[in-house]
């Protein structure tokens, strides 16, 4: 297992594993803990192949795991109706909505992946082109239906992170015309990193999954991507997983996820309980506007703290 300390992002108390997400003493996030690593010089890490444009805009790709089991009880222990794709439909129809309403909602782009056997982009939109009255619950059950009927079952994370890394690669060079949009260029926002500001582009990745990759090799297609070239661990790239964290899933997820230069944790959230919905809920609104990067960015978001 990768992750060696998790922390309490409240009250600070150090567990070295994490059960249900929530600190025993005070109820915080328990989240595992990491640290932005900045390289002082710039030629210790190969230079960015290309010159990041800077823009108005905003990408959020959400890459959800589609696959048979997201049909199982959300939480089988409490007895409760919800089934895991209920939680994945409802807030990504909340989101979905708000999104629609936001100020900018012409430069801010959402691309939504679905993966069962196969991956495929399921949607590339521009707020501005989302209907708020849609079903978009109803939308979701319906992706899912078709990728399990036309590619078979499965949990096929690597071709996900590959589909999101290409497009995750054209918006960093301000280039989406293979995915329709002409006028791409990314918003970057400045984040203090010690005594260094740095500028970060709007642009960020959410993969949501239930199980481990089970379809040939896992491969990480985000390492080494970054949205900062001397903070090779910031890559906007937060996961949701559904489950244990003894689970070899969980061990993937972590891998890819980016580290929060905020927060100084990794953007992971693992959901054991009902009590986590909040949490995920504001997780998908915070990615698909392209703000944020970790889950207690999401609970600052959501609550005001
Ligand atoms: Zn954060």
């Amino acid at each position: 297992m990768t992750v060696k300390n998790w922390q309490c992002q409240d009250c600070g108390k150090n567990y070295p594993k994490t059960t249900n997400g929530f600190c025993s003493s005070c109820g915080g996030l328990v989240l595992p803990v990491d640290s932005v690593t900045v390289t002082d010089t710039e030629n210790i890490l190969p230079p960015m192949p290309y010159q990041i444009p800077k823009g108005q805009c905003g990408l959020g790709i959400l890459a959800f795991d589609f696959s048979g089991s997201m049909n199982e009880a959300a939480f089988p222990e409490k007895d409760l109706p919800q089934q895991k794709i209920d939680l994945i439909a409802q807030a990504f129809d909340t989101a979905m909505k708000k999104l629609s309403n936001i100020a900018n909602a012409e430069n801010a782009y959402v691309a939504v992946i679905g993966f069962a056997a196969k991956a495929k982009i399921l949607k590339f939109m521009k707020a501005s082109m989302i209907d708020h009255t849609h079903d978009w619950a109803a939308w979701i059950y319906k992706q899912q239906l078709n990728l399990l009927e036309t590619e078979g079952d499965g949990t096929n994370i690597t071709e996900a992170l590959k589909l999101a890394r290409e497009i995750y690669d054209c918006a960093l060079k301000g280039d989406l015309s293979k995915f329709g949009f002409n006028d791409f260029a990314p918003l970057h926002h400045d984040i203090a990193i010690g005594d260094d500001v740095f500028s970060i582009p709007n642009i960020r990745v959410f993969v949501y999954s239930d199980g481990k990759h089970s379809i040939g090799e896992f491969i990480n297609y985000f390492e080494n991507a970054t949205l900062i070239p001397r903070a090779p661990n910031v890559n906007g790239l937060i996961c949701a997983y559904f489950g244990s964290v003894e689970d070899e899933g969980f061990e993937s997820l972590y891998q890819i996820a980016g580290t929060c230069p905020r927060h100084g944790i990794k953007g992971i959230i693992h959901i054991t309980t009902p009590e986590m919905y909040p949490y995920i809920r504001q997780l998908f609104h915070m990615a698909s506007a392209a703000s944020g990067f970790c889950a207690q960015c999401a609970k600052e978001a959501r609550f005001g703290e």
